[in-house]
């Protein structure tokens, strides 16, 4: 498992690796490599200054050309031919040499192709002061370096020319870049981790202040989560929270909403149910067919709304499959009508159906009937005093729409889209009818979502609605 590490600390660690590592490089590249890097240099110098010598040898100002380029680089130069030109410079050692020295390197030189290079500790004779003759060896670790080219190999007299230098030990430099570099290091990694420490605080604030308030989302704390814009990444954190923040609240507001508005819905029936009750037990001649009615109907519409309820949180989590069949839509349409004759009977409904052939759709059509009941209810419900209600069953093409009309009170256009989440009402004051679970077009939607049914609803205030929903018609019996 990856382990957990503060934000804060982890930008510290990384900005510490980085400033070590750059620390590391210098003192790899400026301590460790400096000698043989010198040492290449100064031997580079050597062999070039030998080839230029070698292009200006036939040349009359070769003495002149000679003493220059020694002069500039700080080595000494000898060339041997018919007549001996030497430089002298401090440490030369070239024109102290005996003259089988030089043959003999004349002759390593023949043998490697023309050229040859010597290095060697270089040895410093000292007198000891007082003891006379007394003469002591001094090795400091520098190098003597002599290069020699024997150029005109081909001709009666060939030309020697040695190119001496000095290699000096970097040490003492070495030494004080050490220095130096520790002395950097330990002000860059403190002036890092005072940068790094500040860094990541500008950085951690927002989230932890995000955090705090994620966390008070828990409590039922729905502010917003930080003043912190400085980030679009912090920016982008705070909307999504804040959008999760008001969709929580959203979802406790309908829960509460819920809460009530079932209580309302049950409180009714039941105190109709316990009144009628009572008033039977205590007076003997109320024990009428007609109060008992009330009860019964009083205990259907109880059951109604539960089984409403049920129905809605099954459908609402998916728990609800479909038993789909083919069957005939007209059909059904008739035989829910037909429920509504009693009601029809009592109140001044009228219920038309306007249909030209019967067709077949594939569906559950216990779950069809009930969507028509849900649209139906609706419709008795929002009309006035002359209720009339038209369903429309259309044949377009493939496909056949059931349309539910009403020439009710009607809906506002800004409240179409709302009417589908479960207990929106467009006006509070209504008194729900005995039909309304308070859910209805809520479970419609959902069984016609189930469905994959296109549904729809057109609707203008004081005309009245239609509500709609269409499928493909199931050809053949
Ligand atoms: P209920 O009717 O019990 O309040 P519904 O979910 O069935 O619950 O309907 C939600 C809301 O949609 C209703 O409160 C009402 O404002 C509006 N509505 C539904 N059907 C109609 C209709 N046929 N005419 C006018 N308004 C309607």
């Amino acid at each position: 498992m990856k382990k957990t590490t503060r934000l804060q600390w982890k930008v510290l660690r990384y900005l510490f690796t980085y400033v070590i590592g750059i620390l590391f490089l210098l003192w790899f590249f400026q301590v460790i490599l400096l000698q043989p890097f010198y040492e290449f240099n100064k031997i580079n110098v050597v062999k070039e200054v030998a080839d230029k010598i070698e292009k200006y040898i036939d040349s009359n100002q070769l003495e002149e050309y000679v003493s220059s380029l020694s002069d500039q680089n700080d080595l000494c130069v000898r060339i041997i031919s018919e007549n001996d030109i030497s430089t002298r410079n401090a440490g030369c050692r070239i024109s102290q040499l005996p003259v089988d020295k030089l043959l003999e390197y004349a002759n390593l030189a023949i043998r490697n192709n023309g050229s040859y290079l010597s290095k060697s500790d270089l040895v410093e004779m000292q007198f000891v002061p007082d003891t006379l003759n007394t003469v002591t060896a001094k090795f400091n670790g520098d190098k003597n370096v002599i290069y020699t080219k024997v150029v005109n190999l081909e001709s009666d007299s060939p030309t020697i020319i040695m190119v001496n230098t000095r290699i000096s030990r970097v040490n003492a430099a070495t030494q004080a870049l050490s220095y130096q570099l520790l002395f950097i290091g330990i002000i860059v990694t403190l002036s890092a981790a005072i940068l790094a420490f500040f860094m990541a605080k500008k950085i951690v604030k927002p989230i932890a202040e995000i955090n705090e308030a994620s966390q008070n989302l828990s409590k039922g704390d729905y502010k917003h989560m930080t003043s912190q814009k400085d980030y679009l990444e912090v920016q982008e954190l705070n909307q999504t929270l804040t959008e999760a923040a008001r969709q929580v609240q959203k979802a406790d507001k309908a829960k509460r909403d819920l809460i009530a508005n079932v209580s309302h819905d049950l409180r009714t029936p039941l105190t109709m149910i316990t009144g009628y009750g009572e008033m039977m037990m205590d007076l003997p001649n109320e024990k009428t067919d007609e109060n008992i009615k009330v009860i019964v109907n009083e205990s259907k519409r109880l059951s109604i709304i539960v089984n409403d309820l049920l129905d809605l949180s099954k459908l609402a989590e998916n728990k609800i499959t479909l038993n789909l069949e083919k069957f005939d839509i007209t059909a059904c349409c008739r035989e829910v009508i037909k429920t509504y004759d009693q009601h029809l009977k009592q109140e001044r409904i009228v219920i038309e159906f306007d249909t030209t052939e019967d067709v077949n759709i594939v569906g559950d059509k216990h779950r069809i009937s009930q969507v028509l009941h849900n649209l139906i209810n609706n419709a008795i419900n929002y009309s006035d005093e002359n209720k009339r209600i038209i369903i429309h069953q259309r044949i377009e093409g493939e496909k056949v729409k059931i349309l539910v009309q009403d020439f009710g009170c009607g809906i506002a256009e800004s409240d179409l889209p709302l009417i589908w989440d479960r207990y929106y009402k467009v006006d509070k004051e209504h008194i729900r009818s005995d039909q309304g679970s308070g859910i209805g077009l809520a479970i419609v939607r959902e069984i016609l979502d189930l469905h994959h049914y296109t549904y729809g609803v057109e609707s203008k205030i004081n005309e009245g609605s239609i509500f709609y929903f269409e499928t493909t018609v199931e050809k053949g019996e």
